[in-house]
Protein backbone atom coordinates (compact mmCIF):
# COMPACT_ATOMS: atom_id res chain seq x y z
CA UNK A 1 0.00 0.00 0.00
CA UNK A 2 1.27 3.14 -0.86
CA UNK A 3 0.66 6.06 1.57
CA UNK A 4 -2.08 8.97 0.13
CA UNK A 5 -1.30 12.39 1.58
CA UNK A 6 -5.02 12.82 2.48
CA UNK A 7 -6.18 10.17 4.15
CA UNK A 8 -6.41 10.67 8.03
CA UNK A 9 -5.33 6.89 8.64
CA UNK A 10 -2.07 7.21 6.69
CA UNK A 11 -0.96 10.80 8.92
CA UNK A 12 1.36 9.98 11.34
CA UNK A 13 -0.17 11.45 14.95
CA UNK A 14 2.41 14.88 14.66
CA UNK A 15 0.77 15.17 11.24
CA UNK A 16 -2.57 15.36 12.33
CA UNK A 17 -1.87 17.28 14.92
CA UNK A 18 -0.36 20.06 12.41
CA UNK A 19 -3.18 19.45 10.24
CA UNK A 20 -5.67 20.03 13.11
CA UNK A 21 -3.47 23.27 14.19
CA UNK A 22 -3.93 24.33 11.04
CA UNK A 23 -7.99 23.95 10.70
CA UNK A 24 -7.80 21.45 8.00
CA UNK A 25 -11.73 19.87 7.27
CA UNK A 26 -12.44 16.47 7.92
CA UNK A 27 -14.68 14.64 5.59
CA UNK A 28 -16.46 11.25 7.34
CA UNK A 29 -17.98 9.01 4.30
CA UNK A 30 -20.42 6.84 5.57
CA UNK A 31 -22.48 4.06 3.79
CA UNK A 32 -24.58 1.40 3.97
CA UNK A 33 -24.47 -2.62 3.77
CA UNK A 34 -27.16 -2.98 1.70
CA UNK A 35 -28.83 -5.16 -0.86
CA UNK A 36 -28.92 -3.39 -4.49
CA UNK A 37 -30.09 -5.50 -6.41
CA UNK A 38 -29.02 -8.03 -8.57
CA UNK A 39 -26.61 -5.78 -10.18
CA UNK A 40 -25.10 -3.71 -8.08
CA UNK A 41 -22.78 -4.53 -4.39
CA UNK A 42 -23.69 -4.47 -1.15
CA UNK A 43 -21.52 -1.68 -0.57
CA UNK A 44 -22.35 0.55 -3.04
CA UNK A 45 -23.63 3.67 -0.77
CA UNK A 46 -19.89 3.21 1.28
CA UNK A 47 -17.92 2.79 -2.57
CA UNK A 48 -19.89 6.32 -3.70
CA UNK A 49 -19.37 8.30 -0.47
CA UNK A 50 -15.70 7.53 -0.13
CA UNK A 51 -15.33 8.00 -4.14
CA UNK A 52 -16.48 11.50 -3.58
CA UNK A 53 -15.21 12.09 0.03
CA UNK A 54 -11.49 11.31 -1.43
CA UNK A 55 -12.00 13.51 -4.65
CA UNK A 56 -12.96 16.33 -2.88
CA UNK A 57 -9.78 16.17 -0.46
CA UNK A 58 -8.17 16.09 -3.69
CA UNK A 59 -9.14 19.42 -4.98
CA UNK A 60 -8.69 21.11 -1.61
CA UNK A 61 -4.91 19.28 -0.93
CA UNK A 62 -3.48 19.92 2.63
CA UNK A 63 -6.77 21.41 4.28
CA UNK A 64 -8.94 18.24 3.88
CA UNK A 65 -8.38 14.52 5.38
CA UNK A 66 -10.96 12.16 4.94
CA UNK A 67 -12.02 9.33 8.11
CA UNK A 68 -12.07 5.35 6.84
CA UNK A 69 -15.57 5.32 5.99
CA UNK A 70 -18.18 4.06 7.97
CA UNK A 71 -19.18 0.78 5.99
CA UNK A 72 -22.41 0.18 7.82
CA UNK A 73 -26.04 2.18 7.66
CA UNK A 74 -29.59 2.26 8.64
CA UNK A 75 -31.25 -0.02 6.17
CA UNK A 76 -34.53 -1.97 8.32
CA UNK A 77 -36.06 -0.72 4.92
CA UNK A 78 -33.93 -3.61 3.09
CA UNK A 79 -33.35 -6.53 5.22
CA UNK A 80 -36.23 -7.88 3.46
CA UNK A 81 -33.41 -8.86 0.76
CA UNK A 82 -30.44 -10.79 1.55
CA UNK A 83 -26.94 -9.51 2.33
CA UNK A 84 -28.19 -6.25 4.08
CA UNK A 85 -26.84 -5.63 7.46
CA UNK A 86 -28.65 -2.83 9.38
CA UNK A 87 -27.60 -0.92 12.58
CA UNK A 88 -30.51 0.99 14.46
CA UNK A 89 -30.39 4.45 13.64
CA UNK A 90 -30.27 5.41 17.50
CA UNK A 91 -27.22 3.19 17.51
CA UNK A 92 -25.74 4.91 13.85
CA UNK A 93 -26.53 8.73 15.23
CA UNK A 94 -24.46 8.15 18.82
CA UNK A 95 -21.62 6.58 16.34
CA UNK A 96 -21.28 9.58 14.50
CA UNK A 97 -21.87 11.47 17.18
CA UNK A 98 -19.33 9.92 19.36
CA UNK A 99 -16.73 9.71 16.60
CA UNK A 100 -17.20 13.81 15.99
CA UNK A 101 -17.44 14.24 19.69
CA UNK A 102 -13.86 12.42 19.87
CA UNK A 103 -12.67 14.91 16.83
CA UNK A 104 -14.07 17.98 18.59
CA UNK A 105 -12.59 16.71 21.86
CA UNK A 106 -8.74 16.82 20.36
CA UNK A 107 -9.30 20.77 18.68
CA UNK A 108 -10.61 19.80 15.58
CA UNK A 109 -13.39 22.27 14.40
CA UNK A 110 -14.59 21.15 11.09
CA UNK A 111 -16.37 17.90 10.26
CA UNK A 112 -18.48 16.96 7.02
CA UNK A 113 -20.23 13.62 6.78
CA UNK A 114 -20.56 12.88 3.41
CA UNK A 115 -23.58 9.93 3.29
CA UNK A 116 -23.99 7.44 0.27
CA UNK A 117 -27.29 6.38 2.26
CA UNK A 118 -30.12 8.51 2.36
CA UNK A 119 -31.66 6.24 5.05
CA UNK A 120 -28.81 7.93 7.49
CA UNK A 121 -30.11 10.93 7.04
CA UNK A 122 -32.57 11.34 10.07
CA UNK A 123 -29.81 9.70 12.18
CA UNK A 124 -27.41 12.27 11.00
CA UNK A 125 -29.93 15.02 11.68
CA UNK A 126 -30.38 13.65 14.98
CA UNK A 127 -26.27 13.40 15.46
CA UNK A 128 -26.04 16.96 15.05
CA UNK A 129 -28.77 17.62 17.42
CA UNK A 130 -26.80 15.38 20.07
CA UNK A 131 -23.50 17.54 18.96
CA UNK A 132 -25.39 21.10 19.61
CA UNK A 133 -25.43 19.95 22.87
CA UNK A 134 -21.92 18.35 23.78
CA UNK A 135 -19.45 20.03 21.37
CA UNK A 136 -21.28 23.15 20.04
CA UNK A 137 -18.73 25.08 18.82
CA UNK A 138 -17.72 22.11 16.38
CA UNK A 139 -19.19 22.82 12.59
CA UNK A 140 -20.90 19.94 11.65
CA UNK A 141 -22.50 19.57 8.39
CA UNK A 142 -23.92 16.18 5.92
CA UNK A 143 -24.25 15.99 2.84
CA UNK A 144 -26.01 13.40 0.37
CA UNK A 145 -24.52 12.30 -2.74
CA UNK A 146 -26.70 11.78 -5.68
CA UNK A 147 -29.05 14.47 -4.95
CA UNK A 148 -26.90 16.96 -5.24
CA UNK A 149 -26.26 16.21 -9.10
CA UNK A 150 -30.03 18.01 -10.28
CA UNK A 151 -28.45 19.15 -13.55
CA UNK A 152 -26.89 15.39 -14.48
CA UNK A 153 -29.70 14.00 -12.91
CA UNK A 154 -32.19 15.43 -15.07
CA UNK A 155 -30.58 14.35 -18.03
CA UNK A 156 -30.64 10.81 -17.48
CA UNK A 157 -33.62 8.88 -19.23
CA UNK A 158 -35.22 8.15 -15.92
CA UNK A 159 -38.66 5.95 -15.48
CA UNK A 160 -41.32 7.40 -13.98
CA UNK A 161 -39.95 5.74 -10.78
CA UNK A 162 -36.93 5.80 -10.11
CA UNK A 163 -33.91 5.55 -6.95
CA UNK A 164 -32.85 3.10 -5.12
CA UNK A 165 -30.23 0.97 -7.53
CA UNK A 166 -31.87 2.59 -10.51
CA UNK A 167 -30.59 4.69 -13.34
CA UNK A 168 -28.77 7.42 -11.42
CA UNK A 169 -26.75 5.05 -9.07
CA UNK A 170 -25.74 2.28 -11.40
CA UNK A 171 -24.75 4.79 -13.45
CA UNK A 172 -22.19 6.06 -10.79
CA UNK A 173 -20.84 2.62 -9.82
CA UNK A 174 -19.75 2.00 -13.26
CA UNK A 175 -18.00 5.42 -13.70
CA UNK A 176 -15.95 4.31 -10.38
CA UNK A 177 -15.55 1.07 -11.38
CA UNK A 178 -17.12 -0.94 -13.77
CA UNK A 179 -15.74 -4.31 -12.63
CA UNK A 180 -18.04 -3.87 -9.41
CA UNK A 181 -21.10 -4.31 -12.04
CA UNK A 182 -22.49 -7.31 -12.74
CA UNK A 183 -24.23 -5.50 -16.16
CA UNK A 184 -25.82 -9.38 -17.19
CA UNK A 185 -28.01 -9.06 -14.14
CA UNK A 186 -29.06 -5.65 -14.23
CA UNK A 187 -33.12 -5.86 -14.04
CA UNK A 188 -35.50 -2.86 -13.74
CA UNK A 189 -37.49 -3.15 -10.44
CA UNK A 190 -40.50 -0.98 -9.90
CA UNK A 191 -40.55 1.81 -12.72
CA UNK A 192 -44.16 2.88 -13.20
CA UNK A 193 -46.40 4.42 -10.54
CA UNK A 194 -49.52 1.87 -11.59
CA UNK A 195 -47.13 -1.07 -10.31
CA UNK A 196 -46.67 0.13 -6.64
CA UNK A 197 -48.42 -1.52 -3.56
CA UNK A 198 -50.87 1.05 -1.85
CA UNK A 199 -48.35 1.87 0.43
CA UNK A 200 -45.47 2.44 -1.19
CA UNK A 201 -47.60 4.26 -4.19
CA UNK A 202 -48.93 6.41 -1.04
CA UNK A 203 -44.75 7.07 -0.10
CA UNK A 204 -44.06 8.30 -3.68
CA UNK A 205 -47.46 10.66 -4.36
CA UNK A 206 -47.66 12.03 -0.71
CA UNK A 207 -45.90 14.98 1.01
CA UNK A 208 -46.26 13.17 4.63
CA UNK A 209 -43.51 11.02 5.03
CA UNK A 210 -44.51 6.65 5.56
CA UNK A 211 -41.43 4.28 5.54
CA UNK A 212 -41.95 1.36 3.64
CA UNK A 213 -39.87 -1.62 3.22
CA UNK A 214 -38.60 -2.42 -0.49
CA UNK A 215 -40.11 -5.77 -1.07
CA UNK A 216 -43.09 -3.16 -1.30
CA UNK A 217 -41.91 -1.51 -4.05
CA UNK A 218 -40.41 -4.49 -6.38
CA UNK A 219 -39.51 -8.01 -6.11
CA UNK A 220 -36.00 -7.40 -6.61
CA UNK A 221 -35.77 -4.14 -4.25
CA UNK A 222 -34.42 -1.63 -7.29
CA UNK A 223 -36.72 1.65 -7.97
CA UNK A 224 -35.89 2.88 -11.80
CA UNK A 225 -34.30 1.08 -14.49
CA UNK A 226 -30.78 0.32 -14.21
CA UNK A 227 -30.27 -1.19 -17.59
CA UNK A 228 -29.98 2.37 -18.96
CA UNK A 229 -27.05 3.58 -16.91
CA UNK A 230 -23.90 4.91 -18.55
CA UNK A 231 -20.37 5.20 -16.85
CA UNK A 232 -20.48 8.65 -18.72
CA UNK A 233 -24.04 9.57 -16.97
CA UNK A 234 -22.09 8.68 -14.13
CA UNK A 235 -19.24 10.44 -14.46
CA UNK A 236 -21.20 13.42 -15.42
CA UNK A 237 -23.18 13.14 -11.91
CA UNK A 238 -20.22 12.42 -9.66
CA UNK A 239 -18.30 15.48 -10.90
CA UNK A 240 -21.15 17.63 -10.53
CA UNK A 241 -22.04 16.22 -6.74
CA UNK A 242 -17.99 16.24 -6.13
CA UNK A 243 -18.09 20.28 -7.56
CA UNK A 244 -20.80 21.08 -5.05
CA UNK A 245 -19.27 19.01 -1.99
CA UNK A 246 -16.07 21.15 -3.01
CA UNK A 247 -17.68 24.71 -3.06
CA UNK A 248 -19.48 23.51 0.40
CA UNK A 249 -16.16 22.57 2.26
CA UNK A 250 -14.31 25.70 0.97
CA UNK A 251 -16.75 27.38 2.90
CA UNK A 252 -16.91 25.24 6.07
CA UNK A 253 -12.73 26.04 5.55
CA UNK A 254 -13.88 29.91 5.72
CA UNK A 255 -15.56 29.47 8.95
ZN1 LIG B 1 -27.59 2.84 -2.61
Amino acid sequence: MTREAHRYDHLTSPEAEQAQCDGALLILPVGALEQHGDGLPLGTDSIRADHVAHRVAGELAGRCFVLPTVPYGVSPHHRTLPGTVSLPPTLFAELIAQIAGELAGSGWRRLLVVTGHGGNAAALGVAQQLLLSSHAELAFAWSPVTALATEANGQLPRAEVTGHSGESETAQVLAIDETLVRRDHLRPGATSLAELSPRALLSRTAKPSIAVTFDQYAPNGVLGDPTTATSEDGEAILDEVVAAVTAYARRMLAL
